[in-house]
This record gives structure tokens, sequence and C-alpha cells, in this order.
């Protein structure tokens, strides 16, 4: 395992972007190439930052607070009367727990929920807000942040992919410009 993979396995993986990069494994290479400050992690905490001191032998800083609290943040809820089924919510997930299709009711599986709060700003009506768990509900572990987020982005990659070859056979087929004929 390379020291990078080392870093993100001691990450929380909700990819909330919240330490200030693209997720958690571009914070573990920001880490090792580019210096970055181990205490840039709320949802890991302290005991995160610690976990990190102690495999690169840094000094285990405060948690930054210009990066967020290290609370659970709770879960998403979609206000179902203001919900317009616009979609826009739906990429944004990095863990796929928001269900629905285009001009349908959208919702939250709240076990699936990590609280990393990229939905809220994709909403165009602010019909997303965040509300504390259930109680004995707990956060997904890091294993299935983990798991849900690869799926996640295959399927992005999968559909880009698709929808540029759709486009390439669109254009093939085309008829030429008036002028060209
Ligand atoms: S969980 Fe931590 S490392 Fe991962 S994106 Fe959020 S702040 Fe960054
Ligand atoms: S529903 Fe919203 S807050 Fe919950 S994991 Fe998805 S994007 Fe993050
Ligand atoms: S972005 Fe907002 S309005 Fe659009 S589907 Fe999601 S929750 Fe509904």
């Amino acid at each position: 395992m390379t020291l990078i993979e080392q870093i993100d396995a001691l990450l929380p993986q909700t990819q909330c972007t919240r330490c200030g990069y693209d997720g958690c494994l571009p914070y573990a290479s920001a880490i090792v190439r580019e210096g970055a400050a181990i205490n840039r992690c709320p949802p890991g905490g302290q005991p995160g930052v610690e976990a990190l001191a102690a495999l690169l032998g840094r000094e285990p800083l405060p948690l930054d607070p210009a990066c967020g609290s290290d609370e659970d943040a709770g879960v998403a809820w979609i206000d179902p009367q203001a919900c317009i089924g616009c979609a826009r919510c739906l990429p944004v997930c990095p863990v796929d727990a928001i269900i629905g299709a285009a001009r349908f009711l959208h919702t939250v599986y709240e076990a699936d929920c990590n609280g990393c709060e990229l939905c809220i700003a994709s909403c165009p009506v602010d019909c997303i807000h965040m509300r504390p768990r259930v109680v004995g509900q707990a956060a997904p572990s890091a294993a299935d942040n983990r798991g849900r987020y690869l799926r996640h982005r295959d399927r992005m990659r999968r559909e880009a992919s698709e929808r540029s070859a759709l486009l390439a056979a669109r254009k093939r087929t085309a008829p030429p410009p008036a002028a060209a004929r």
C-alpha cells in the first residue's frame, strides 16, 4: 500500500470536501505531495488527526476550525411540499443516498446519508435541510462510504462515456449544413 493509500484508509470517506480538496483521496495526496496540514478533516475529528500524526510522525495539531465542526451534521431531508423533481441533487450525492427521477418527488435514504451536505447547494428551491439522525441510527462507516462512493463514481463515469458516445453517433448521422450540400 502506498503512503497516500495508507492516509486515505484513515479518512472517513464522506467525500464532503470540507478539507478544501475534492474528496478524501485528493486530500491524502495533498498531504503527501504538497505537505498539506493533517488537521483539515472535520468528520474524522481529533482522533483522525491523531491517527494521521502517528502514521506520518507529525505534530497532532488541533482540528482546524476553519474547515468546520466535527459534530455530526445529521442527515439530509427533502421537503416533499417544495421539491420540484429537477433531479439536480442526484449526481451530487457521493454515496447515491438520494432516490428519485426527473419530474418526481425525491427523497433521502437516511441510512446511507453520511451528512456531507453537498446536496444542499445543488437544490434550486432550497428544499433540502439537515436534521438529526433518528435515535440509535449510527452514521455510515468509512467502509460503507467508500463502497458507495466507488459505485457512484463508476456509474458517473459510465454515464458520461455513454453520453459522449451518443453525441458522437448523432454528429455522424446528422445531415450536412445546407451550405455544404
Ligand atoms: S471526509 Fe475528511 S478528507 Fe474526506 S473529503 Fe471530507 S474533510 Fe476531506
Ligand atoms: S443525501 Fe446529501 S447530505 Fe446525504 S450523503 Fe447525499 S449529498 Fe450528502
Ligand atoms: S434539487 Fe431540490 S427540487 Fe430538485 S429534485 Fe433535488 S430536492 Fe427536489
